[in-house]
């Protein structure tokens, strides 16, 4: 290697003419995003959602293939092995519960990603139990706040695609869905 050409790019990611330039340099690090190992979901006919390359998961991290919980990486790329334990915690301690015969109550309310949300997992609530969502954007933005419907929200001094965003809703919080909702949008909203 000895170097590299970089430039600006339009919204579809392609090279803009005449911004180029060169760097010269004999090593380039790449710091490129994962997903999913999504092998295994597919070979046993788990639902994947195309935006994380993970399967659909409601909170207990069930799938839609009965006796198959998913949780970690596998689910979502997580920036942190500490969320990615406590959500194997969660797959595992639900797995358990089924192994003895619990059955749970199944996803019925969505979420959908609105404005300036890529994504939202777990996909889908039973509205009975506190949830933690996990989110990403996708652009940075600074002063938001991350509503979920009309049933919580969360303020954030800045946030980014590459920073996982968390927000904790309680049951009591979820209480406020009207029944017979199937879906939540989830926003950010900016400053304007
Ligand atoms: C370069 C890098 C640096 C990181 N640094 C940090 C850090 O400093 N601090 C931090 O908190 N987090 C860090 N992370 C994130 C953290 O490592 C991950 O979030 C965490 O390891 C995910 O755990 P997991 O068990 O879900 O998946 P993994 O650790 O990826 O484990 C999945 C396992 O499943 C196995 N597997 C996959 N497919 C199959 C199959 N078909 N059959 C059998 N086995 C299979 C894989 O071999 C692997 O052993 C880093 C991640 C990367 C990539």
């Amino acid at each position: 290697m000895e170097g590299v050409t970089i430039s600006r790019i339009d919204k579809t990611w392609a090279p803009i003419p005449g911004t180029e330039t060169n760097i010269d340099c004999d090593t380039l690090l790449l710091s490129v995003g994962l997903i999913p190992e999504n092998e295994l979901s597919q070979m046993a006919g788990v639902r994947l959602d195309p935006v994380t390359g993970g399967p659909f998961v409601d909170e207990n991290r069930q799938t839609n293939v009965p006796g198959i919980f998913a949780g970690g990486n596998v689910v979502q790329v997580h920036d942190f092995v500490d969320n990615v334990s406590w959500e194997a915690e969660l797959a595992g301690e639900a797995a358990a519960r089924f192994a003895k015969g619990e059955r749970m109550a199944e996803g019925q309310v969505s979420f959908k990603p609105g404005r300036n949300i890529r994504y939202v997992a777990p996909q889908k609530i039973s509205g009975e139990n506190d949830v933690t969502l996990y989110m990403r954007v996708r652009e940075p933005e600074e002063k938001v706040q991350v509503k979920v419907g009309d049933v919580a929200s969360k303020k954030f001094m800045g946030v980014k695609p590459s920073e996982m965003i968390k927000l904790d809703i309680s049951s009591d919080k979820l209480k406020k869905i009207k029944e017979g909702t199937t879906e939540i949008s989830v926003d950010c909203h900016g400053k304007e």
